[in-house]
């Protein structure tokens, strides 16, 4: 069988790097999606040079109107898409009541926009295959709230509906739709946050300790296997016991 191919949105850093090279180490042809694309060149020669597979797209989530051509030239160039992560994500945070619409509207449309637009362009050769994993990277935040993050809690909420309703059109055709919530992770997303409230975030981790990318990339590569066939429409929490 040839390689399955897994296309991963936010692989040029943090988890979305993490998940990329673990699909790669597992055997599959990673196709590496963002903005900055003189990094995905540079994780794809580190994976080619590792023995495997790579290929780069260019692709920006907040330009709705180009997600599904750029979609499909990739399945032009490399056939299909077998795995899909939608891992891309942005916070705009700020208290509701001074939240931009702006800064609510982007949050949205890259996060949940985004991920539901990729996963739409893609969803046609999974069918035509009948086999298929979408993985949607949410939080834990989705599940508990989180005061500052309104549009964010939202997006990473509204993945979660969007995973279950996926889920339930997609099962009949062999393909299983997931959600990721991940807890703590130290990325630069979380490296913004002053010592004060990093220290106060542990309190609430029973496993006392943040995760690593690799915590979340492990469960992804599961979820993308054979092994998870009869998973779908679920919410992995890889988050320490933070929230249960
Ligand atoms: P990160 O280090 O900030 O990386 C974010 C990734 O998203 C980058 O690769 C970035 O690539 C990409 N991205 C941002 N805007 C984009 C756009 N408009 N179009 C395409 N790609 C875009 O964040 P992370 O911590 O790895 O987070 C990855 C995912 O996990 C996010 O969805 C995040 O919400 C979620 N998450 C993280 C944590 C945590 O504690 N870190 C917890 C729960 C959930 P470019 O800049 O190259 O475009």
């Amino acid at each position: 069988m040839s390689k399955r191919i897994a296309l991963v949105t936010g692989a040029s850093k943090g988890i979305g790097k993490a998940v990329a090279l673990s699909l790669a180490a597992a055997g599959h042809h990673v196709v590496l999606a963002a903005r900055q694309v003189d990094k995905l060149e540079e994780l794809a020669s580190a994976i080619r040079e590792a023995g495997g597979e790579a290929s780069v797209l260019a692709l920006d989530l907040g330009d709705t109107a180009a997600i599904d051509g750029k979609i499909k030239g990739l399945l032009a160039t490399v056939g299909q898409v077998d795995v899909l992560v939608n891992n891309a994500g942005i916070t705009k945070d700020m208290l509701a009541m001074r939240m931009k619409a702006a800064d609510w509207e982007e949050v949205i449309r890259v996060n949940l926009t985004g991920a539901f637009l990729t996963t739409q362009a893609v969803m046609q050769s999974m069918i035509r295959n009948r086999w298929g994993r979408i993985i949607n990277i949410s939080s834990v935040v989705a599940q508990t709230g989180n005061a500052g993050q309104a549009n964010y809690v939202a997006s990473k909420a509204g993945m979660i509906g969007l995973t279950k309703t996926l889920a339930l059109e997609l099962a009949s055709r062999n393909i299983t739709v997931n959600a990721v919530a991940p807890g703590f992770i130290e990325t630069d997303m979380t490296a913004v946050l002053n010592d004060q409230i990093k220290e106060k975030l542990l309190g609430l981790i029973p496993a006392k300790r943040f995760g690593s990318v690799d915590d979340i990339a492990n469960t992804v590569t599961f979820l993308a296997g054979d092994g998870a066939s009869y998973i779908t429409g679920q919410v992995i929490s890889v988050n320490g016991g933070m929230a249960m």
